[in-house]
């Protein structure tokens, strides 16, 4: 088979530790042999972060923009242990946090779904999609310690000198204060690329915040979507026979217990981030989950949901077989490429990602997987294979397809 061709490149964002060791496998066996990659490499190791002052993340968050496709390598984001095992001259930021600053947007996770992984929810028939919106609140917050005698008070001040003024709290006691924020455009953003997804995936969209308790700022985010879905969605909605359903953050959970999936919940920005390990972790594996980026401009960066895992890594550099689920870091490049498939009107590419994903999924189903995956199948297994060996079964299966 020819190798395909793509017109424009997919802006690829390497990472560290042990998924950029199962980077340039999925490269070398499942992508390169198939398809005359055309990629913008850029190298967001905590190395090459620390050696460019971390303008890396930011050229790369840029090229994203450019090219309205990523697909990202799970990343270190430092901390003291991380400085001193680094010897970095700074703790950088989160390269997802620079990049969601820069893109703006809503990220979407979906458990990736495979016969013989049962989630363990027994009522969840199909995936629950979460939208976590990708900017402000906590991640954006300025905060003190406080002391005793202290006045905390939120000041708002307007170029023409005006200032509104509230009282947040007289201390009689050490203490501590918080200040957040968020953006009407990014909140409107968000709420559209949920409702576009909805439509997309077919689903009944969630909303859920705590507005009863934040009568301003989590009212804002309900009443921004209320008004945005009667404008401009309700109609399609109702052409698609789908429904958009706000309710309150423990009313939601509650309900999605008891639900049988199929649908997206659309979350706050820490409630998401929260609620998407939950999702993950009860559906099988965090290793078992697809992730994109979607800014209100339309660029989508593709990752896997989880962190470079650490633990295997060490293991593989003392020379020891590791056992590190590659799955959703293949669904990241095959989403990055499917994207750009649509983007472009390469249907030879589109065919062959879906291609890539099918194969993934039927090697698991025949039994074959990593050690993460053995604990929690239900069905026969053939063989617990390496890292390198479930890659290259992958490919086998692959090359059976194609
Ligand atoms: P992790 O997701 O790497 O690991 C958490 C646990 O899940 C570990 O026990 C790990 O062995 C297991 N696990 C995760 N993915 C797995 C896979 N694909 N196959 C098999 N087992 C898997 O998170 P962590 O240990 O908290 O963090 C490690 C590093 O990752 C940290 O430096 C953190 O900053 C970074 N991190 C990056 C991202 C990202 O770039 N998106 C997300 C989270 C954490």
């Amino acid at each position: 088979m020819a190798k395909i061709d793509m017109d424009i490149p997919v802006v690829e964002m390497d990472g560290d530790e042990m998924t950029r060791v199962l980077w340039a496998l999925i490269k070398e066996h499942l992508i390169c042999p198939y398809v005359n990659l055309k990629s913008e490499y850029y190298d967001l190791g905590l190395k090459n972060r620390d050696y460019t002052d971390d303008n890396v993340t930011w050229e790369a968050a840029r090229a994203a923009k450019r090219y309205k496709v990523a697909v990202k390598c799970a990343t270190i984001t430092p901390n003291a242990q991380r400085v001193k095992e680094y010897n970095l001259k700074n703790m950088w930021k989160s390269p997802n946090g620079t990049i969601r600053a820069v893109l703006d947007g809503t990220v979407f996770r979906s458990p990736i779904i495979v016969k013989g992984i049962q989630p363990y929810v027994r009522t969840w028939k199909k995936p629950i999609s979460i939208a976590r919106h990708a900017y402000g609140d906590i991640y954006k917050n300025v905060e003190l310690y406080t002391q005793k005698g202290a006045k905390a008070e939120l000041v708002v001040s307007y170029e023409d000198g005006r200032q509104e003024r509230s009282l947040i709290h007289e201390f009689d006691c050490p203490g501590i204060v918080q200040g957040i924020h968020n953006i009407d455009s990014s909140i409107e953003s968000f709420a559209r690329s949920c409702m576009n997804y909805a439509l997309d995936k077919g689903e009944n969209l969630w909303f859920s915040t705590k507005d009863t308790i934040s009568k301003q700022y989590d009212h804002h985010f309900k009443d921004i979507f209320q008004k945005i879905y009667d404008e401009e969605y309700s109609i399609k909605f109702q052409e698609k026979n789908i429904e958009y359903f706000y309710t309150l953050i423990d009313d939601a959970a509650a309900r999605v217990i008891k639900s049988d999936g199929g649908f997206i919940w659309a979350l706050k920005n820490y409630d998401g981030d929260v609620m998407s390990d939950l999702i993950s972790s009860a559906f099988g594996s965090l290793a078992m989950m697809s992730s994109v980026l979607v800014s209100p401009e339309g660029v989508y960066e593709y990752e896997a949901a989880h962190g470079t895992i650490q633990k295997h890594y060490y293991r593989y550099l003392n020379g020891e077989s590791t056992s590190s689920n590659s799955v959703a870091t293949i669904f990241a490049w095959s989403g990055a490429l499917k994207k750009r498939a649509e983007l472009d009107g390469i249907s030879e590419l589109l065919e062959f990602s879906k291609k890539l994903e099918k194969s993934v999924l039927l090697t698991i189903e025949s039994g074959m997987m990593t050690g993460d995956l053995a604990g929690i199948f239900t069905g026969d297994i053939k063989k617990i294979l390496n890292s390198e060996e479930f890659i290259t079964a992958i490919r086998h299966n692959l090359e059976n397809i194609l």
